[in-house]
């Protein structure tokens, strides 16, 4: 056992999150050339953001720069936080009829006098590249091709490509999934039984949390909460996709910084971990590429256009 410990350790058992998903942008960027000469159109994102959440306003400034860089055109919306939900809603019904608007995001999470179940209900499916819309996430639980949530669809990705270079493949593990948001748990639950996986979904009630994580060749961990997966609930040769990010402060010779970590305890796992996913750089980066596929697919749809092989 501990043999096989060192040897994926000493492997390089640290999944690439970041170069899979540079590589994707380049992919699409290629689709998205190809799309205007074939047909003299270009894939429009809107992200719309309320209020001045700071982290908010750093995925939504990226957002805007990795949509321009590959050539789709982006539009950011900013409003304060005093907007109404009404206001918000109407603005969304005006991007719906744009024609020139093939997806609409809005960032999470609104202000507290917002239903964002209501707001997001409000995106017309088509243009929902979040694949939060109820809709898509109905698509997704009865086997339909629909929107695939991007963090997911970007995990599940990472994953397939982790098991491929292993000569591996999905079907037949258990996964374990820590988290039953409706934009990371469950979407990833659905996906991961689409691929042949015995599929448990964990949460805050479920007893013997590291038991069951203990069992699990695929485990993913979308809690919220630092470092909470200890080292020692990671099987032997499990893949690893950490979905967390959460913000810590550490003491350094020149007082306390910031920094960004999992929800895994990534140096106790990654000796169990036949691939682990780090944080930052791993499935961060795959959401926004995720986020330019699904607008790609959007506009493919709307326009119907054959769908880019991969998207
Ligand atoms: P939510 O807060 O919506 O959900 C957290 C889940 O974790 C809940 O289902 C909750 O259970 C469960 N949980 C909380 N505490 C425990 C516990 N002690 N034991 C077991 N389960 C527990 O979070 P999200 O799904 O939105 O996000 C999860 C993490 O992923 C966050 O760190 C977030 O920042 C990150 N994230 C990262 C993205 C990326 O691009 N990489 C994108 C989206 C999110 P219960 O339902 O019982 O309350």
């Amino acid at each position: 056992m501990i043999a096989f410990h060192q040897k994926t350790a000493d492997r390089g058992n640290i999944i690439d999150g970041a170069g899979y998903a540079a590589a994707l942008r380049e992919r699409l960027a290629v689709h998205v050339a190809n799309l205007k000469a074939a047909h003299g159109l270009t894939p429009c994102l809107v992200v719309v953001i309320v209020g001045e959440d700071p982290a908010s306003q750093v995925y939504v400034k990226s957002k805007g720069e990795m949509t321009l860089a590959i050539g789709m055109e982006s539009r950011t919306i900013r409003l304060p936080d005093t907007t109404s939900e009404e206001e918000l809603l109407r603005l969304i019904d005006e991007l719906n009829r744009d024609n020139d608007v093939n997806g609409i995001l809005v960032q999470l999470p609104l202000p507290k006098h917002m239903s964002s179940l209501k707001v997001i209900d409000a995106i017309n499916p088509d243009k929902d590249v979040d694949g939060f819309h109820v809709s898509n996430a109905g698509k997704l639980a009865v086997g339909l091709d629909g929107i695939v949530p991007c963090t997911p669809l970007g995990s599940l990705m990472l994953l397939k490509d982790a098991a491929k270079a292993h000569g591996d493949t999905l079907a037949g593990k258990n996964a374990v999934i820590v988290g039953r948001s409706n934009i990371v748990g469950k979407p990833m639950a659905q996906l991961l039984l689409a691929e042949d996986c015995t599929v448990t979904i964990a949460h805050s009630k479920t007893r013997d949390l590291a038991e069951v994580c203990r069992a699990a060749d695929i485990l993913v961990a979308a809690v919220g909460r630092p470092r909470f997966i200890a080292g020692d609930w990671v099987k032997d040769g499990a893949y690893v996709i950490d979905v967390g990010i959460n913000r810590i402060e550490v003491a350094t010779p020149d007082g306390p910084k910031g920094k960004l970590v999992g929800d895994v305890d990534f140096d106790g796992a990654k000796v169990h971990a036949l691939a682990i996913t780090p944080v930052p750089k791993g499935v961060g980066p795959m959401t926004i590429a995720c986020l330019l596929n699904n607008t790609i697919k959007a506009f493919c749809l709307q326009n119907h256009f054959p769908i880019p092989d991969g998207v």
